[in-house]
């Protein structure tokens, strides 16, 4: 890259760059937002993190190898949150009844109630989106998800459980198809995380 994006003179000549100073805009709503959260709990980020992506995912899902992966963490950094929440009685180890040195993590009930008030963390975020047209809606949602799977693709983001990821995706003539749903995807149905993904290899 020949200049940075945040140098106004350049910025100001390329729409990318304009767009690449917006993200970073909203990532800094995202850490405040997240932020407020944790701390009306007496948490961390990413303890307040783990707490709505257990609320909201699968129990294998729920183990400290893919919530580091999930995160973009260490393992370590990870195991250490995941320590503060046993300790404070919001999480509890899920024994897997075939490798006995394996656990998944679940909510307590203490932890549901944290987990499901934060999961809304970011909804000042969507009330301005809902503003938006259909048009507009579907025409954001796309560009993310391209940037998602080319970060992704280049290793920048991790996991991700996003239609253009799974092997059940399908684009025929510009139409989306989901295999395993069977359906159609209208451009505004594309997922971001979907509880069927299956990576594609
Ligand atoms: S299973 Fe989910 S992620 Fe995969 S194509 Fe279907 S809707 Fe998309």
């Amino acid at each position: 890259m020949k200049y940075s994006s945040f140098n106004l003179k350049e910025q100001n000549q390329k729409v990318e760059s304009r767009i690449v100073v917006a993200l970073e805009r909203i990532s800094e709503a995202f850490r405040v937002l997240l932020w407020n959260e944790s701390k009306e709990n007496s948490l961390s980020p990413i303890q307040i993190q783990i707490l709505i992506f257990i609320n909201f995912h699968s129990l294998e899902k729920c183990k400290v190898s893919y919530l580091a992966d999930e995160f973009n963490m260490t393992k370590a950094t990870i195991s250490d949150s995941v320590k503060v929440l046993l300790a404070k009685d919001l999480v509890a180890k899920e024994t897997d009844p075939i490798d006995t040195r394996s656990y998944s993590l679940s909510l307590t009930t203490e932890g549901k109630k944290i987990a499901k008030k934060a999961s809304f963390f970011a909804s000042s975020i969507e009330q301005p989106l809902e503003k938006l047209t259909e048009e507009q809606k579907t025409i954001m949602l796309n560009g993310l998800l391209k940037l998602i799977y080319d970060l992704n693709k280049s290793g920048i983001i991790t996991i991700q459980r996003m239609c253009f990821t799974c092997s059940n995706y399908q684009l025929d003539n510009g139409v989306h198809y989901c295999k395993l749903l069977k359906s159609q995807l209208a451009e505004s149905e594309l997922r971001v995380d979907c509880p069927e993904h299956e990576l594609l290899l």
